[in-house]
């Protein structure tokens, strides 16, 4: 079992890692940043990222933000959706289970689920074409049964 105090010590290796191969400053910011996201169990906007680090007093702009999620999505620390017309989510990534997503259309709620089929998919998919696949989307969009039809 794999704790999250680990699990944030192995990201900010990474990170720092990151930063240091491309020359970018170790700033305390882009840190705490990383903490905050490895600390949050669910997908969140950068709106609401900046309003909690905010809450904590954490003095960084939006800039800050979406220039370290681009950083932290460069060395897959982060998973960047798109789950409708809305702005952009995230998730942390390293360690995270695999799991893909259905978006309720109607609330916008995002469901998880992990189906070891899509494994198979994709192992099969590699056979196949000979390819070494690193990642892929996938999501699914639906309403609640019988919904559908109230609609018309
Ligand atoms: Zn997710």
């Amino acid at each position: 079992m794999v704790t999250s105090t680990t699990i944030l010590d192995r990201a900010h290796e990474i990170f720092d890692a990151h930063l240091g191969v491309n020359k970018l400053r170790r700033t305390p910011e882009r840190f705490a940043i990383l903490k905050e996201v490895y600390e949050c169990d669910d997908h969140f906007d950068i709106e609401s990222l900046y309003t909690s680090m905010k809450e904590k007093k954490y003095r960084v702009s939006r800039a800050t933000l979406y220039n370290t999620m681009e950083l932290l999505l460069d060395c897959e620390l982060v998973r960047k959706h798109r789950f409708g017309e809305q702005q952009a989510h995230y998730e942390k990534s390293l360690h995270h289970k695999q799991h893909d997503h259905i978006i309720r259309t109607d609330t916008g709620e995002v469901i998880e689920f992990c189906d070891p089929r899509i494994q198979n998919i994709k192992a099969t998919l590699e056979d196949i074409f000979d390819l070494e696949i690193s990642h892929h989307s996938l999501y699914f969009y639906g309403t609640p049964r019988g919904k559908q039809k109230e609609k018309v």
